[in-house]
């Protein structure tokens, strides 16, 4: 299970709330992963 380096947050705990606990919690591998994918799900069709 992957932590935030800086406050802590687990990956799960985000998934969960849907919070994440600070700017660091974007770095962990995991939520790289898990942005790309919503990124990916919701972008925009570019022209
Ligand atoms: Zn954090």
């Amino acid at each position: 299970m992957e932590k935030c380096s800086k406050c802590g947050t687990s990956f799960e705990e985000i998934l969960e709330t849907g919070f994440v606990g600070c700017e660091k919690c974007y770095e962990m591998q995991s939520m790289k992963k898990a942005v790309d994918k919503l990124f990916n799900g919701k972008k925009h069709k570019q022209n």
